[in-house]
């Protein structure tokens, strides 16, 4: 007989409470840790974790996965990556509560914010909920290898009280509307969302064209929603705005978490071409909330949150050019041969130095750089297709031509977006070690063909921990704590995060040396042969969910033990 049901030993214990790391055994029974220290007995299984770093699996608290855990137990990405939690219906849309009539609309406003294909998503969700609480339970019934947590997006919960009328931002609700809302939300909580969402950024757009239903929306609308919040004591915000009137939109988003009590994240970032005006306000508005006890975070990206460019994406300077457009039909290995030829590459290049720059992408050739397999997104100067082109001579078309068919015209080219005007990470680490700012915005499941930022828990892991020249480098215990106690608590999820007897047996045995992202690949697994941006790691020798090992050397072990988070559901617990 056994003493326990996995006994880790000898690993490096990196605990996510910010604690030095220390060596120790980590003892597991059922879904839950029992010791940690020097275990003694045998366990049902053991590893030997000589060498290993052990830490909490991550949590991430920015995904979309909200259509895709209904077809993809293994919520692939980030199973790949160490998180063992994610947190969907961000950014104010989601799927739920839903009435039949809407479905079709819900689906293209996720097409358009969060670039899912709607035929996708029709073809991957089987519609069996109504209410927010019965879509919790339809995901408890599917098979998982990781845990899901949802928030309650508020353009489904605008549409499901309002009817059609709530599609319309212009569309105020009435005061009993409003307070049906808060209702509901109030009802999701109590049967485990983590929370509630909304975008207040005029880029979110459904795949109609018309701007998500939840801009603009009204202080009385989102202080009621609020107020009953903080009636219920349960749950998070989390927002997305543009801070169009900075010091005005700020101090609404304060008022929400005033009104509420409850904590509200909202995402801060340097937007191209703004400079560090903006986020610094943002930050030191942030400071002087916090200072007046008010519970707000800014939600940041451990890298600079960009796109991929690939022959093969919806996202590459060929896309619009005539002569492309007469191959762009071909499969791959096809349209490689023909756009190897010569007279193909010089049309094809002639077409893109013939644009104007004013309109075409060659503006982000200085910011555009080819990642190599593993990706560890070097972004020197000299990398960038600019960078090479004035080292080969050749133009910056030629270049990008060139390197999208590089690897058999799987190439891949990291553009990164925001934190990124001054060249450096410099911003990006400002942003991260910000005391208020918490690890997030990788967009898990969305933008499927044009964004692969999934990776970002191990970036932060690698590069911030490891890589980074010494003088910037962050301590391996705070990252971790960063990216597992600090998230998981902070969307309530207080039975994990901390490698600690009593938590759940979410963990990570990591090779830190060997700890990389490989380069995206583009698959095509999902529903109806639908492609999307799927990137893998090397380094995570062991994920374990519950106590089971979910992934293992990369690959998954076919172990389902994933589950609907519920903070409600911790608290009665209790
Ligand atoms: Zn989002």
């Amino acid at each position: 007989m056994a003493d326990h049901d996995l006994v880790v030993r000898g690993a490096t214990v990196v605990d996510g409470t910010g604690a030095p790391r220390s060596t120790a055994d980590v003892a597991v029974d059922g879904p839950t840790i029992t010791a940690v220290g020097r275990v003694g007995g045998r366990g049902r299984r053991e590893i030997d974790a000589d060498g290993l770093v052990v830490a909490p699996g991550w949590v991430d608290i920015h995904s979309h996965y909200d259509g895709q855990v209904l077809w993809d137990p293994l919520l692939a990405g980030s199973s790949m990556h160490g998180v063992t939690t994610v947190v969907m219906g961000n950014c104010g849309v989601g799927f739920a509560p839903a009435r039949p009539e809407e479905r079709g609309w819900l689906v293209r406003l996720m097409e358009g914010v969060e670039e899912i294909p709607a035929a996708v998503l029709d073809a991957g969700i089987e519609w069996r909920w109504g209410s927010f609480a019965e879509y919790l339970d339809a995901l408890g019934r599917r098979p998982l290898a990781i845990d899901v947590a949802a928030q309650v997006p508020h353009a489904a919960l605008r549409v499901y009280v309002m009817g059609e009328r709530g599609e319309n931002h212009e569309e105020a609700p009435t005061d009993d509307e409003i307070a049906r809302m808060g209702a509901e939300v109030v009802d999701a909580l109590a049967a485990g969302a983590v929370g509630f969402s909304t975008s207040r950024s005029v880029l979110h757009k459904s795949s109609d064209g018309r701007v998500t239903p939840t801009y603009g929306a009204s202080p009385a609308e989102l202080l009621g929603i609020a107020r009953a919040m903080g009636t219920a004591g349960l749950g998070v915000f989390e927002v997305v705005t543009d801070f169009v009137e900075l010091d005005a939109e700020f101090a609404l988003l304060r008022a929400f978490c005033e009104v509420s009590g409850r904590p509200l994240s909202v995402a801060i970032s340097e937007r191209r071409g703004e400079g560090p005006g903006p986020y610094r306000r943002q930050l030191e508005l942030l400071e002087a909330a916090v200072a007046d006890g008010v519970p707000m975070r800014g939600q940041v990206a451990p890298r600079p949150p960009g796109g991929v460019m690939t022959l093969d994406g919806g996202r590459n300077p060929l896309l619009d050019l005539p002569t492309y457009a007469g191959l762009a039909h071909l499969p791959l290995p096809e349209r490689v041969a023909e756009l190897r030829r010569t007279e193909v590459r010089q049309r094809i290049v002639g077409e893109l130095e013939a644009l104007d720059p004013k309109v075409s992408t060659v503006h982000i050739y200085g910011r555009a750089f080819p990642l190599d397999d593993p990706a560890t997104y070097d972004l020197s100067p000299e990398r960038s297709v600019a960078g090479i082109a004035a080292r080969t001579g050749r133009t910056r078309e030629a270049v990008v031509y060139d390197l999208l068919l590089e690897r058999d015209g799987r190439a891949m080219i990291y553009t990164p977006g925001a934190n990124f005007d001054e060249g450096t990470l410099d911003v990006t680490r400002e942003l991260l070690v910000h005391p208020f700012t918490l690890p997030g915005i990788g967009d898990g499941g969305a933008h499927c063909t044009r964004v692969c930022d999934t990776s970002f828990p191990t970036f932060l892991v690698t590069h911030w921990s490891r890589d980074a020249q010494p003088d910037e480098r962050l301590d391996l215990e705070w990252v971790v704590q960063q990216q597992s106690a600090e998230t998981a608590a902070w969307v309530g999820l207080t039975d994990r995060g901390v490698v600690a007897e009593g938590r759940k047996a979410d963990l990570n045995l990591i090779e830190l040396e060997r700890l990389e992202s490989r380069i995206p690949e583009m698959a095509s697994d999902f529903p109806l042969g639908g492609r999307r941006l799927l990137q893998r790691a090397d380094g995570y020798h062991a994920t374990v969910v519950s106590g089971e090992v979910v992934v293992e050397g990369g690959e998954h072990t076919g172990a389902l033990p994933g589950a609907v988070a519920r903070p409600a559901a911790l608290l009665r617990t209790r």
